[in-house]
């Protein structure tokens, strides 16, 4: 998949758009891309699968902060959360001990970003209702996730089966593991 030279999204209500530029060979697809299954994403985003991909904010225009709408909640010692304050919509995380990235929640990013433009001279009709292709989209490369985070709140049978790497807690806080959390026995 070429690397797209740019990708858009914004806010439910508009009032809150911007770009993600792709300058150098190494941006794309982006890597620090994770699941995270703790309350606080939970809470702020209204998800049990909150899932959200790191960027430069350089790379972002116009500036997230520009727009008079965007407010930030800080919601821990040295995190804010991100999002419209028009329409609610959550829309990133960012720690203040990384001023440089932001965190962008991935369904900020617009449909045809995610699922590609609707094909509608081509679609067609069956018992299960309208079908209509998409072409282009970059939603493979922009939303695999690359780890899952806070697994031991995994609801089982829900949100417990992706693949990937998983941890615990934070990536920080120990190994990771490509089992179900349930499937991690008790060693003594
Ligand atoms: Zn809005
Ligand atoms: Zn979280």
């Amino acid at each position: 998949m070429t690397r797209p030279s740019s990708i858009s999204g914004g806010c439910l209500c508009e009032a809150i758009r911007f770009t993600v530029i792709f300058p150098k060979e190494s941006d794309w697809p982006p890597q620090r891309n994770g699941i995270c299954q703790c309350t606080m994403c939970r809470k702020h985003g209204g998800s049990v699968f909150p899932q959200n991909v790191s960027f430069p904010k350089a790379n972002i225009s116009p500036p997230l902060e520009s727009h008079a709408s965007y407010k930030l909640y800080q919601s821990s010692p040295g995190a804010s959360r991100g999002f419209c304050a028009t329409c609610g919509s959550a829309m990133t995380f960012q720690y203040d001990g990384e001023p440089d990235l932001v965190e962008i929640n991935l369904g900020s990013f617009d449909e045809e970003v995610l699922c590609g433009k609707r094909d509608e001279a081509n679609a067609w009709e069956d018992e299960y209702g309208r079908h209509v292709p998409r072409i282009g989209g970059v939603g493979f490369e922009l939303c695999y996730p690359k780890y899952h985070i806070f697994t031991e709140n995994a609801i089982p049978g829900v949100t417990d089966g992706f693949p990937g790497p998983k941890y615990l807690r934070d990536k920080s806080d120990g190994a990771p593991f490509t089992q179900k959390p349930s499937e991690l026995k008790r060693q003594q």
